[in-house]
């Protein structure tokens, strides 16, 4: 990648948010010296001391090397799920990182281990889990692992079963961890296929079914009441990896342009477990996700003696709960602190999920107006799908379009646009558009995730700039 020296119009160099940032951390750093202060005076040792000359020097090496980076804060960037974290996660997380605790013990750093119970508490709350036991883990990646270990401890020697559009990991994992996995098919909106999972459940060889509320490609969202209603008949536990779309629960049976189909979200309250990314739709920076499980004695799967940690409380240690050891308590802190401002609620965060899932609705009425771009299929949350439609109709043909569009969008030095492409095999794209002639096994198609509320602004000009690269 090159380094990419965007001319700014609009001032976001020092726009509100930077400036808020620059005061909250000047609070941050008092708060945190008035804390220090309070132990007295203490040496300095020279081993740490470094010259501010080369410091500055240093700091503005390294902000020239990360100008070799895509403008993720700029409604311009439309492609994979990637933003800057809230101002307030920032300071949330440095005012945590002054003091590092980790949020392995107790002892660890009581207080962020504190903030990730509240946390926790309240993304429990969300998903209608009454008594719960969960903790933050520094990715989705991880949280998944720890639900299909649960599964696995629960239902040893029976298999997991995911859909052919969930993420990686779970087929990856289900290696990880010495278990069967098993793909089941997506209809023809990337949802998992309930007839497909009565089948496989019936045979009595699953203990468990993934469910993806949100999934990474299209942001389809399983049923997931139907697959559980299915499960419960034959004893199957179910899973949700909502790393992604979890959020959207607080828009769930909102009405309006906003809104999203209520039924599979208000399921989740019935579902086993289910993981949700704050580092994607929480507004966090990375190394924050979270599992929650519905019955707090799965706990017992975790229990472990050692010999050096968790010595001075009887209360129950995040550590004993987790599979990862040594974890940012900063991370917590930053959560808490984020969600003390934008709280787990329609009117509170839903409103930043809100912004993007109505600018998705709004490009893709767009698209079907538009005669150089066809929507690849409706957005169910904001991720939005399309092709552009040269003369000939066949997979190769937008194949290579959608890869010039997205290289000539990314390659232009006075009005770029980023985008994403996503990989769709025949059968998929043919069933969505039988129009399209199936030349080859697979085509790429273009994808925008419109996850910044600024989108929603900007979006008729990004309409109008991918257009006219369409148009050729
Ligand atoms: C992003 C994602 C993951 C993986 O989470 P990481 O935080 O990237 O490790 C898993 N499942 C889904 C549905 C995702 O969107």
């Amino acid at each position: 990648m090159t380094t990419r020296l965007l001319s700014c119009r609009t001032p976001s160099g020092e726009s509100g948010t930077a400036l808020n940032l620059r005061r909250a951390l000047d609070r941050v750093i008092d708060n945190h010296r008035r804390w220090k202060e309070g132990f007295g005076d203490h040496p300095g040792h020279d081993a740490l001391a470094v010259d501010d000359g080369r410091l500055e020097a240093a700091l503005d090496e390294l902000g020239l090397r990360l100008r070799d980076n895509y403008p993720f804060f700029h409604p311009r960037y439309a492609g994979q799920m990637l933003k800057p974290p809230h101002p307030a996660a920032v300071a949330g997380y440095v005012a945590a990182m002054l003091v590092n605790p980790n949020n392995h013990a107790l002892d660890g750093g009581p207080a962020t281990a504190r903030m990730e119970r509240e946390v926790i508490a309240q993304i429990a709350g969300m998903f209608g889990f009454g008594e719960h036991l969960g903790h933050l883990t520094t990715s989705g990646t991880i949280a998944n692992l720890e639900a299909l270990y649960v599964a696995r401890e629960i239902h040893p020697g029976r298999a997991v079963a995911f859909s052919a559009d969930s993420h990686y990991t779970h087929a990856r994992m289900c290696r990880v961890l010495g278990i069967e996995g098993l793909s089941v098919p997506v209809d023809g909106a990337g949802r998992m296929d309930v007839d497909a999972v009565r089948d496989l459940v019936a045979g009595g060889r699953v203990g468990t079914v993934v469910v993806t509320a949100g999934t990474t490609g299209l942001g389809a969202v399983d049923p997931v009441h139907e697959v559980l209603a299915v499960c419960r008949d034959h004893g199957v536990r179910v899973h949700v990896d909502a790393a992604y779309g979890g959020f959207f629960a607080l828009l769930a049976g909102t009405a309006g342009a906003d809104g999203v189909a209520a039924a599979p979200w208000e399921a989740i309250a019935h579902c086993d477990s289910v993981v949700v990314d704050p580092h994607k739709h929480g507004l966090q920076p990375y190394g924050c996700g979270a599992v929650v499980f519905r019955d707090p004695a799965v706990g017992r799967f975790y229990v472990h003696d050692s010999p050096y940690t968790y010595f001075t409380s009887e209360e129950l240690h995040l550590g004993e709960i987790s599979l990862e050891c040594s974890r940012a308590g900063a991370a917590a802190a930053a959560l808490w602190l984020t969600l003390r401002l934008f709280p787990l609620t329609a009117d509170g965060l839903g409103a930043v999920l809100a912004a993007g899932r109505r600018a998705a609705g709004r490009w893709a009425a767009l698209l079907a107006d538009s005669p150089y771009l066809r929507l690849y299929q409706e957005p169910e949350l904001d991720i939005v799908t399309y092709f552009p439609v040269a003369g000939d109709l066949s997979l190769s043909a937008v194949d290579s379009a959608s890869q010039r569009v997205m290289g000539e969008g990314m390659g232009d030095r006075q009005d770029p646009v980023f985008l994403s492409v996503l990989r769709a095999d025949a059968r998929s794209f043919t069933l969505r558009h039988p129009d399209v002639r199936a030349d080859r096994g697979e085509a790429r198609v273009l994808r925008s995730v419109l996850m910044k509320p600024e989108s929603e602004p900007y979006l008729d000009t990004l309409h109008r700039r991918v257009e006219r690269l369409a148009a050729g």
